[in-house]
């Protein structure tokens, strides 16, 4: 079997594929596993409704991922609100980095590919038209992001996420800690189709001036790098189509309230495997298991399009007059699709 691109959802089909004694030859065009990513830092949600603890379901799948860091506080502002969700016992996120270092998502998928057998091919420039699986991540930008690394940043295991509709229309900016210490990333992001990438690094850049929480943890910090990117989650027609399967992006499988791939393109990798396996029709596996998920956050990604800032402070007072500054997991999930 032959596979088009060494990102999340490749790797994960090509690891339960060869597994299962099916050669396989993944094609990278980039010099890298993951290769769209220089370095960066990436979250895995654990506490959406319905869904549990992402990398006990990869475990599950016989795909092993680690996570740099267990996150068990976020907080969320409006322009004049906040409030934190904080989880005693399990996290709320698990993070994870991206690219070619030793320890990044992607590098890990990789060894774990190379010990059943597969073999990588990088730096390729094969065709669409002769591959069984497209695993090339997003065809086309639906949402975009801007952020920055930086080094001595002010930052302890919590993630910020700012919903500021002058900053990040259609999307929101957070801050979370990196892989090493004083390491943070900030990333802006947005599905606003009016917003082209030097804009919304405008509007990130405006943001820092203007943001008192951003200064503070970056107040004597530097610079490291850029990381920027796009997102599809636009469906394809069908995942399987012309004797080919799409997973992960390349599917338009995405968040699009929080532009989440992860989880979708790990375990789509492994339905389309699934499906080469045992005949089961993948787009039925697809629907099965994403269906809801995929309806949910469509219409939580509505209320983003709309929403104004008078709105999310006044649901933001809201939720601070009935719970209080802290919310449980529990109190937080009664909430989800309100826009918040
Ligand atoms: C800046 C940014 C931040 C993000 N943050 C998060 C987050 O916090 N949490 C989360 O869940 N998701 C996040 N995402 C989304 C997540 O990264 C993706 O949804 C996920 O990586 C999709 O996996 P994939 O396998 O479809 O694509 P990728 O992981 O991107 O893999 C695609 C691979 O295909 C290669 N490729 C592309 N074209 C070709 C070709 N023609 N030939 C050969 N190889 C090719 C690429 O180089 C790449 O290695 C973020 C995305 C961006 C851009």
């Amino acid at each position: 079997m032959t596979i088009l691109g060494a990102g999340a959802s490749g790797l994960s089909t090509a690891i339960t594929l060869a597994r299962n004694d099916i050669d396989v030859q993944v094609f990278e065009k980039e010099a890298h596993a993951g290769g769209r990513f220089k370095y960066d830092f990436q979250c895995l949600r654990t506490f959406e409704k319905g869904q549990s603890d992402p990398l006990q379901e990869f475990k599950q799948l016989g795909i092993m991922i680690k996570p740099y860091k267990k996150i068990q506080r976020i907080i969320r502002l409006s322009r004049s609100y906040s409030f934190e969700v904080v989880s005693a016992k399990t996290p709320l996120y698990y993070l994870v980095s991206r690219g070619k270092n030793h320890t990044s998502l992607d590098s890990q998928l990789t060894r774990q590919a190379l010990q059943y057998g597969v073999d990588i091919v990088y730096n390729s420039n094969v065709k669409h038209e002769t591959i069984d699986i497209i695993a090339t991540g997003p065809p086309k930008a639906d949402s975009i992001g801007y952020g920055e690394i930086y080094e001595d940043a002010h930052i302890d295991d919590t993630v910020y996420v700012f919903l500021d509709t002058q900053y990040s229309p259609h999307g929101y900016l957070c801050i979370l800690p990196g892989e090493n210490p004083g390491e943070a990333e900030i990333m802006n992001g947005t599905c606003d189709p009016t917003l082209d990438m030097h804009t919304l690094k405008s509007l990130y850049e405006r943001a820092l001036q203007d943001n008192e929480v951003l200064r503070r943890i970056l107040d004597g910090a530097t610079r490291k790098s850029v990381q920027s990117g796009i997102g599809c989650y636009t469906l394809v027609d069908s995942p399987y189509i012309n004797s080919q399967y799409y997973v992960g992006e390349a599917a338009g499988l995405q968040d699009a309230s929080a532009f989440f791939g992860i989880r979708y393109a790990v375990i789509s990798g492994y339905l389309a495997a699934s499906s080469i396996l045992t005949g089961t029709e993948y787009a039925r596996l697809i629907t099965q298991t994403f269906g809801n998920q995929l309806n949910f956050e469509r219409k939580r990604s509505e209320v983003f399009k709309t929403v104004t800032n008078e709105r999310l402070d006044k649901m933001f007072q809201s939720i601070v007059q009935q719970f209080g500054h802290e919310l449980t997991v529990e109190e937080y999930d009664s909430l989800r699709g309100s826009g918040v």
